[in-house]
């Protein structure tokens, strides 16, 4: 897959920085103006909630990203808050931001992520006791080299939370998403390392939450790491009950 597209114009190019007289120097500036103008008028980014031009989240589908935290409980007991539904219009911006590299949608979600980072916080850590620290999912190499940016780091980061990069991968895994519920699990068990935590502990921190098998296997290796995980946080969580995706080649 291609590496995400430059984008197609290029307002803030300097004037020429040669001899030229004021008068020129100032024509070259408002025709430069116009014709970046132009190009966004001949090339609209369309709503990704919607598919309407001329805004890439409009006003409307904006509203629903307002956060609406729930939480689930999956099997070892791991708890998982999560900012929003993976559905409809929260679940086209997290895949524009993670398929085509979207970047300013991150701002977008952020607050989804906040708010269940705040109801995480004060569910799971004892009033008075140190703050957990922020560990998010790594980003494999592969999902690195194709998207060019690490999503859940940068919702983080969009959100003003801290991020303490502890985990990664100890071996590749293949694309979790063509997979069912046990392959998923059997896909990522023993997959990830994590630095050494002297009894810290840990609300991991991902994207989305499907199966939860990858964050079964974080809170494994945080836990080997001598870690104590109190939970997950994510932007969005899937239904309950979810189909593989079908993945072209
Ligand atoms: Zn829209």
């Amino acid at each position: 897959m291609p590496r995400p597209a430059a984008p197609r114009s290029s307002p803030q190019r300097p004037a020429p920085s040669g001899p030229l007289p004021p008068l020129l120097r100032e024509l070259w500036r408002v025709s430069h103006a116009a014709l970046a103008e132009a190009g966004a008028l001949a090339f609209p980014v369309p709503c990704v909630g919607c598919g309407e031009p001329p805004a890439m989240l409009c006003a409307r589908c904006r509203i629903e990203l307002r956060p609406a935290v729930c939480l689930r409980v999956l099997e070892p007991g791991l708890h998982v808050w999560s900012g929003l539904p993976f559905a409809g219009v929260p679940a086209r911006a997290i895949r524009a931001l993670k398929s085509e590299s979207r970047t300013p949608l991150a701002r977008a979600l952020a607050p989804a992520l906040g708010e269940a980072l705040d109801t995480a916080w004060h569910a799971a850590v004892t009033p008075g006791a140190a703050g957990p620290l922020l560990v998010p999912i790594p980003t494999s190499a592969a999902s690195w080299r194709r998207r060019g940016v690490r999503v859940v780091e940068l919702v983080m980061r969009r959100a003003g939370a801290p991020r303490a990069r502890m985990l990664r991968h100890a071996r590749r895994v293949a694309d979790q998403r063509a997979l069912g519920r046990a392959e998923r699990g059997r896909n990522v068990a023993g997959s990830m390392r994590c630095d050494e935590l002297g009894g810290a502990s840990v609300l991991l921190v991902d994207d989305v939450v499907t199966t939860g098998a990858t964050l079964v296997e974080a809170s494994r290796a945080v836990v080997a790491a001598g870690g104590r995980v109190l939970g997950a946080v994510t932007v969005a969580s899937t239904p309950r009950v979810f189909e593989p995706t079908p993945i072209r080649a």
